[in-house]
């Protein structure tokens, strides 16, 4: 393939305070960001929105496809804010988490919450992780709307920060006021996905997708699987969900950070295998907040992921507040990039002891068996909705999935898919006979083919309506293509 940029292991950049600015985020497009995410737990509407505005045009002016991904804050427990902002807990003090507490009244001896039935939920004797575990609390009683704890790990702490129970089991429902609220700007903001927080089962990402529909979003949605409840139901949430998201964060604390590995793994797997998207999400490249290179680890890390077979790798804090955004996109790039390369991350058995579902998933199947199998430069798929190229894209390759739609949402959201690139373009304005030579004759001039290269196409009888591949051709750059074809 003549085109430079082909990774196909996607980058998701939260964005925040440190990537506002026009020219941060212009470096960060360049850098190759796929995905934005909004996190909602931070942030002002109005933040949002404007980012949002900004991601939008900037993407245009580099002519990619950038999906926004709007993450509600969903029920996670947190502390309140600080008068300071921020506090340093020392082993061995006293600290209490007050429900009764104003919401900016935080010091270095209490802080309020949010979640007011907090105290029910927990007893004397109980470990409480706060901020991704960097804080240990042990719970030594219970006073009415007043947690009383002693520090056992210390450390800075500062506003927002999220409690988890070792062990896990805190209830709280998944869809929160707030979420309700955040559902309906993700609507307006035209969010291409959006993730739900500590969802417990597939009822949960139902309830957020029929919210999403009532307030006019066709948006993916994607499950964070952050707490032992989704893990008991990871199948049922996987099948009801777009993408899932390995939110190591969270889930760390709750199974214990020596279960993650292995985790990790099984849900890459198993959502390639359900026909689903994932996301492995969370310091990633968490010593590039200050840093200008990753650690050795970090490298591992996110190499391994790739190899695994992930359709993106996440930052978070990186991105949001780290020293340099755009150069952590860059290090992140490099080393997908730098997996992808292997040939292990290139194997697949193409299911072949396995029954297909339709004629779609069968056409699908049939492409990547050929293009693995063939000298074939590249896959061409015409789509309405991007369910073809999304079946194609389980399974691994090394050759690209051009993904040609003439609806730019489906061209946005394919931007989430490992090994999907997609192209804008309206095949519905040539002749049924010409449709082949027009799409092959766009990619070519753009330098995505050459001329003399094979190519796999697939597309619809009735070109413009979705769900209906079901024709394959493989086909020669450059040649005539007139073949009268429909
Ligand atoms: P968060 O989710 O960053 O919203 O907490 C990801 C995680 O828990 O890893
Ligand atoms: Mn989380």
């Amino acid at each position: 393939m003549s085109h430079p940029a082909a990774r196909r292991t996607k980058i998701i950049a939260t964005l925040g305070p440190a990537s506002t600015s026009e020219d941060v985020l212009r470096e960060m497009i360049r850098a190759g960001v796929d995905v934005v995410r909004m996190n909602m737990s931070h942030g002002s509407i109005e933040d949002h929105a404007k980012r949002v505005d900004l991601v939008r045009r900037l993407a245009d002016e580099a002519k990619r496809f950038v999906a926004i991904l709007v993450d509600l804050q969903g029920p996670k427990i947190r502390v309140s804010r600080f008068k300071n902002k921020s506090v340093t807990l020392v082993e061995g003090a006293s600290f209490a988490l007050d429900a009764g507490l104003g919401k900016e009244d935080g010091d270095d001896t209490q802080v309020g919450i949010d979640y007011k039935e907090l105290p029910g939920d927990v007893r004397s004797g109980d470990i409480l992780l706060l901020d991704d575990g960097r804080i240990v609390l042990k719970v030594d009683s219970v006073n009415g709307a007043r947690i009383d704890t002693t520090v056992v790990a210390g450390g800075a702490l500062s506003n927002n920060k999220g409690i988890n129970r070792q062990g896990g089991g805190l209830s709280a429902k998944a869809i929160t006021d707030k979420d309700k609220q955040d559902i309906k700007t993700a609507a307006q903001l035209e969010a291409d996905f959006v993730a739900m927080s500590f969802p417990r089962s597939a009822d949960d990402i139902d309830e957020c997708r029929s919210l999403l529909l009532e307030a006019g979003s066709r948006a993916g949605v994607v499950a964070k699987v952050e707490r032992v409840e989704a893990l008991q139901n990871l199948d049922e949430i996987i099948r009801a969900s777009d993408a899932v998201m390995v939110a190591r964060g969270d889930l760390g604390v709750e199974i214990g950070d020596a279960e993650l590995p292995a985790v990790q793994k099984h849900m890459i797997a198993q959502a390639r295998h359900l026909d689903r998207g994932v996301i492995v999400a969370t310091q990633m490249m968490e010593s590039m907040i200050d840093s200008p290179i990753p650690t050795r680890a970090e490298v591992f890390d996110v190499a391994n992921a790739v190899l695994d077979g992930t359709d993106a790798v996440m930052l978070s804090a990186e991105t949001a507040v780290g020293k340099n955004p755009p150069k952590v996109i860059e290090a992140m790039a490099r080393v997908c990039l730098g997996a992808e390369s292997q040939a292990r991350s290139k194997l697949s058995r193409h299911r072949m002891d396995d029954k297909f579902k339709n004629v779609e998933e069968g056409i699908a199947m049939a492409s990547m068996y050929l293009a693995n199998h063939m000298p074939i430069k590249a896959i061409i798929s015409l789509t309405e909705s991007g369910a073809t190229p999304i079946w194609m894209s389980r399974i691994r390759s090394g050759i690209p999935i051009f993904a040609v739609s003439r609806r730019l949402s489906t061209c946005r959201r394919m931007a989430l898919y490992r090994g999907v690139f997609p192209h804008l373009f309206d095949y519905n304005k040539s002749a049924p006979d010409e449709v082949n030579r027009a799409v092959i004759n766009y990619l070519r001039d753009h330098h995505w083919l050459d001329d003399g290269d094979m190519v796999i196409l697939t597309k619809g009888d009735v070109i413009g309506e979705g769900g209906g591949t079901n024709v394959l051709k493989v086909l020669k750059v450059g040649e005539v293509l007139k073949t009268g074809d429909r």
